[in-house]
């Protein structure tokens, strides 16, 4: 197998682009790929500041790294959950890289600002863990988005991510968020723009682009994720990609293209207001995450209080 770009030996091939690459020419590719899909889905500017969500694991590492090498201001937001080990670990990575790039990491915890992390706070919730955990982390995303001043936040979400959503979505004809599956989800009532650079690539490219670039990653899964069900939607379009290369591509890309227009009519209807609590936008008086708190017994404004503290430096 010869590299598409030099002809010399290929370490990676790229089956549903009939392609191969070297070392250099792969990270060449991958960058050229984030680059475009910054530019086709109207992402972001040069000029803009990008608040990367880093997890310590390697989409979001990777991402931050193809970012600043583009030349984009990217500073990272790394949300430390209190998650065991899993937690402490993940936080690490994202320090080190942090540090080797000399770029800037504000790490939010939840153990810090409420002397209770993720386990506590799910047990107390009566929602699954893992739709506790997502609203803590969007909200904790927007809110330093906004606080900050950032114009995005890009989150590490890949192609099997976001066709495993999608095939979800659709299994369950959660019409409400296929108006709103999107690599760019532009501001709207408070709400930070939200884009997904990495949704034209794949986790085994992101993996390669790391062991390349000698980036250092959290090779663990969340402990909590197991038995999730978009696992299950992974293997079975690994199965249908793996006998058709492009399977995913098709599915996901095509429906941005051709699909999405069909559910658009939905997500029009949505309005939104601030909450009560927090001014954070919400459907309803009191946000999700207000709610949430205040039904454990957490104060939801000491967490708006940190995030201020932090992005105006008065650690
Ligand atoms: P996941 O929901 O774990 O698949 O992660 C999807 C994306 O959310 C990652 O690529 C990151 O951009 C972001 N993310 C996940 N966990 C964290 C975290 N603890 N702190 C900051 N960002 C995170
Ligand atoms: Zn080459
Ligand atoms: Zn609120």
């Amino acid at each position: 197998m010869k590299c598409l770009k030099c002809g010399q030996r290929a370490c990676f091939e790229i089956r549903r682009h009939r392609a191969a690459f070297c070392q250099e020419h792969l990270i060449e590719h991958l960058r050229t790929q984030v680059e475009r899909a910054i530019k086709k889905f109207k992402m972001f500017l040069p000029k803009d500041r990008i608040l990367v969500a880093v997890s310590g694991g390697k989409d979001s590492l990777a991402l931050w790294d193809i970012l600043l090498d583009l030349g984009y201001d990217a500073e990272g937001l790394y949300i430390h959950l209190g998650i065991g080990s899993y937690s402490d670990k993940s936080c690490e990575m994202a320090e080190k890289f942090a540090a080797l790039r000399g770029a800037t990491l504000y790490t939010i915890s939840l153990k810090e600002i409420f002397g209770e992390g993720m386990e506590y706070i799910a047990r107390k919730s009566y929602k699954s863990f893992c739709s506790t955990c997502g609203l803590i982390k969007r909200y904790v995303m927007n809110l330093t988005a906004k606080l900050g001043n950032f114009d995005a936040v890009a989150t590490g979400h890949n192609l099997d991510d976001e066709s495993a959503a999608l095939l979800g979505n659709v299994m369950h004809w959660q019409v409400g968020y296929l108006a709103r599956q999107a690599p760019n989800m532009p501001e709207r009532g408070g709400l930070a723009r939200k884009v997904k650079p990495l949704c034209r690539l794949t986790e085994r490219e992101m993996a390669a682009y790391c062991v390349v670039k000698g980036i250092e990653y959290i090779l663990d899964e969340c402990p909590m994720s197991e038995g999730a069900s978009s696992l299950k939607y992974k293997e079975a379009l690994n199965l249908l990609e793996a006998s058709s290369p492009g399977t995913k591509d098709q599915f996901y890309l095509g429906f941005l293209e051709r699909g999405q227009k069909f559910f658009k009519k939905v997500e029009e209807e949505i309005e939104l207001k601030n909450c009560l609590k927090c001014g954070q936008p919400t459907t309803a008086e009191i946000c999700s995450f207000c709610r949430q708190m205040e039904r454990i017994g957490f104060d939801p404004l000491a967490l708006k209080n940190a995030i201020q503290e932090k992005m105006s430096g008065i650690e």
